[in-house]
């Protein structure tokens, strides 16, 4: 296999590999919360947050050992060396769980309301309850997600920071991503600026968070090194949406507003039909 080739495989089961992990989470954490009351749930006892937590943190920690060896797979076939531990900083696990834990309190608030407002004799409360309790699960799980690929895309960005091999970055989308991620692929590389060789010099050259994602997406920022170029499924994407935006009346914070409000709707509209 070329070095280009190994390079776009490993991106791609990277990709792969974070749709998995996210997938089979949401699966997990809905049978969980079926297995729960709306009591029980609204009550957020310190077992069941706990409950959440561990779902999520092993998750997190596959996501983030996925990242680590995407990596290095991906250095390795670009310059021929995998890269060093010391890459990579510790993981907060404290602050991981605070994340679960404040997001357990966020989806679950509507149940806790709802609950205080009701009375659990009254079948027309019940059926409203259990529709509260089904779309809190539903943004419970989608969070879950969320939080589950923050490990890999975080193991990536320190790799992006501390790594000098990494001379630029760019979003990979998924499937049907958002207006957002859309106008970040369509930026391309973001290429590293290099002043010299000590860390603390070097900035990247974007206008954009390249670390900013929402719930239900799993687009990735991915690192470039020297010798490879971005994989052309990639490329291929990144001229569609440029081509996009060059279309896009406006310039500056306009262009940029009405870029993702037509992308949006569009995608909206696909996903009525559907
Ligand atoms: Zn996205």
């Amino acid at each position: 296999m070329s070095r280009q080739a190994e390079f776009d495989a490993a991106s791609q089961a990277y990709y792969q590999s974070q749709v998995d992990i996210s997938a089979s989470l949401l699966e997990r954490v809905a049978s969980w919360w079926r297995g729960l009351s709306p009591q029980r749930a609204a009550e957020g006892s310190p077992a069941v947050v706990r409950d959440f937590q561990a779902l999520v943190s092993s998750s997190r920690s596959r996501s983030y050992a996925e990242g680590v060896k995407f990596h290095n797979m991906a250095r390795e076939a670009a310059t021929g060396e995998p890269a060093d531990d010391s890459l990579w900083d510790d993981r907060d696990l404290s602050a991981e769980a605070g994340q679960s834990r404040t997001a357990y309190y966020v989806h679950t608030a509507p149940v806790r309301g709802a609950i205080k407002r009701g009375r659990l004799d009254d079948p027309e409360f019940l059926a409203e309850l259990d529709d509260i309790m089904s779309s809190a699960g539903k943004n419970l799980a989608d969070d879950a997600g969320r939080l589950a690929e923050l490990g890999g895309r975080g193991a990536l960005a320190d790799a992006r920071e501390n790594d000098p091999e990494v001379i630029g970055y760019y979003r990979k989308t998924d499937a049907d991503p958002c207006g957002f991620c859309a106008m970040l692929a369509a930026r391309g590389a973001a290429y590293t600026e290099t002043r010299n060789s000590s860390r603390s010099t070097r900035a990247f050259v974007s206008e954009e968070d390249p670390d900013q994602y929402h719930r239900n997406c799993h687009c990735q920022t991915l690192p470039l090194f020297r010798g490879v170029s971005m994989p052309p499924e990639d490329a291929a994407k990144r001229a569609e949406y440029l081509a996009r935006w060059n279309a896009t009346d406006g310039s500056g914070a306009e262009q940029l507003r009405n870029f993702q409000r037509d992308f949006n709707a569009e995608r909206k509209a696909r996903r009525d039909e559907q």
